[in-house]
Order: C-alpha cells, then sequence, then structure tokens
C-alpha cells in the first residue's frame, strides 16, 4: 500500500491494551491506605434471628403485594433519596455496598473479583457499618462479593439485623447455594430482592454461573414473597445467541 494511504487508513484510535480497567484493577488488589475502623475494647456481634418469625406466610394478592412495595420502595429509597438532594453538603449515600465475602464457590474466567484467601467480614465490622448507615440515613444495603452466601448464617443475621431497621436489604448472586432452607430464612427475615446473575443457560466450564442449575429458585423465591431479578450477563460474545445456547 502506498504511504500515503497507509496513513489515510491508519485507526484514529488504538485499542485498549486490555479489556480490564488496569488502574481500577490495581487498586482493588493493592488498595492504597485508608482509615481502619477503629477498634473497640468489645467486639460487636450480630443478635442471633429467631426462626421462623412467620411460620406460616400467607399467600398475598397481587394488589396486597404492590401496596408492599409502593410502601417498602418509598420508605427505603424514595425518601432517602429527598432528603440526600436536602442535606448535599452530606454524607447520605443511597446505595452503599457491603462486601461481606472475597471468596467465591464458582470461578468464572472473568471475574476479577474474587479471591479465595481473603476472610471474610467479621460480625463487628458488618453490625457498625449497618449502625453507621442507619445513622446517616442510608436505607438500602446492597450484600456483595464473591459470593455472599457462602456464609449462609451470617447473612441471615445481616438481613434480620437490617430488615428490622426498615433497611431494604438487596443480595446479588451466583444461586448455587440458595437451597429451600436458605431461602426460607432469608425471606422470614425480611430480605427484599434477590438478584440472580446467570451467563448462560448450561453449565459450561469457563462460565458456571448458569441457570440449569439454579432452575427452582424462582419459584423459592416467590413463594416467601421476595421479588426477584434475574440479569443476563452476556460477556465477550456479543451475541444472545452464543450466550442462552
Ligand atoms: S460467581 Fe460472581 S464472584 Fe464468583 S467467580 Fe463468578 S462472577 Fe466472580
Amino acid at each position: 500500500m502506498a504511504p500515503a494511504l497507509q496513513q489515510e487508513n491508519a485507526p484514529t484510535s488504538s485499542a485498549p491494551p486490555s479489556r480490564l480497567d488496569e488502574k481500577l484493577h490495581q487498586i482493588l488488589y493493592k488498595p492504597e491506605a485508608r482509615a481502619v475502623l477503629e477498634q473497640k475494647a468489645e467486639l460487636e456481634v450480630l443478635p442471633e434471628p429467631p426462626y421462623p418469625i412467620h411460620p406460616d406466610p400467607q399467600p398475598m394478592t397481587k394488589s396486597e403485594y404492590q401496596k408492599l412495595n409502593a410502601i417498602r420502595t418509598w420508605k427505603t429509597w424514595g425518601s432517602p433519596y429527598f432528603k440526600s438532594r436536602w442535606y448535599k453538603n452530606d454524607l447520605r449515600p443511597i446505595i452503599p455496598y457491603l462486601f461481606t465475602e472475597w471468596k467465591c464457590n464458582l470461578d468464572c474466567h472473568y471475574c476479577w473479583s474474587y479471591n479465595n484467601k481473603v476472610k471474610g467480614m467479621t460480625e463487628d465490622t458488618a453490625k457498625r457499618s449497618i449502625d453507621w448507615l442507619h445513622s446517616i440515613g442510608s436505607r438500602v444495603l446492597a450484600l456483595m462479593g464473591g459470593e455472599p452466601l457462602l456464609r449462609p448464617k451470617f447473612i441471615h443475621k445481616i438481613v434480620h439485623y437490617s430488615a428490622k431497621k426498615d433497611i431494604f436489604v438487596y443480595l446479588p448472586t451466583n444461586g448455587r447455594l440458595m437451597k429451600p432452607e436458605v431461602i426460607d430464612r432469608l425471606g422470614d427475615a425480611g430480605i427484599a430482592t434477590v438478584n440472580l446473575a446467570v451467563d448462560s443457560v448450561k453449565d459450561r466450564k469457563s462460565l458456571p454461573k448458569a441457570l440449569d442449575p439454579i432452575r427452582r429458585t424462582e419459584s423459592l423465591c416467590r413463594r416467601r414473597w421476595i421479588r426477584f431479578v434475574p440479569t443476563l450477563s452476556i460477556w465477550l460474545s456479543g451475541s444472545i445467541t452464543t450466550a442462552t445456547r
């Protein structure tokens, strides 16, 4: 090709060296020094949740469910949002994330978000974080990982403690550990939403976050009136056909 033509056809921007945001990756794996939670003489613990609180959950009509959801949405999202606008110089996060776990039971090939050598959050940190978030007006708590359900009893305690404070608890999970008893306990304690994230229908070696192994989970969640949000991630392929075959 003639040099002039080569210059004309040269790419105007170069491809990024990596699909990952390298700076973010470094921050996550080599975090900068940050404030450490002040140690107290006595560690705090989350109260043991009673179970069952609702031994015989009665079916709700659709309109009863919608009413319950509307009230909860206003109290946990709407009102805190308007207050955060009003007190805009104060720190009032609308959706705080609590990374309770950094370990995972799966190994998705693209994931940078787990490390099985890192210990999970302590009850002391969880309780003090929830108390602090509540004190500054946050009413939503998104649990994060890793896979939060690696410690179902711990998550049960967090859900119970937060729901008693009228906090909307959101749990994203790969669903593999959502056994009927776990769902019953979380629903009974007052969890608001479960987000099942899947990458494919069939379980594949590099994409184990699949729908087939967890098909019953949705109906079990609905039995406990837990809002259920499925998400399908389409990684690398760029096409639904590949992601769902
Ligand atoms: S299930 Fe989630 S946290 Fe676990 S490896 Fe897959 S993407 Fe990462």
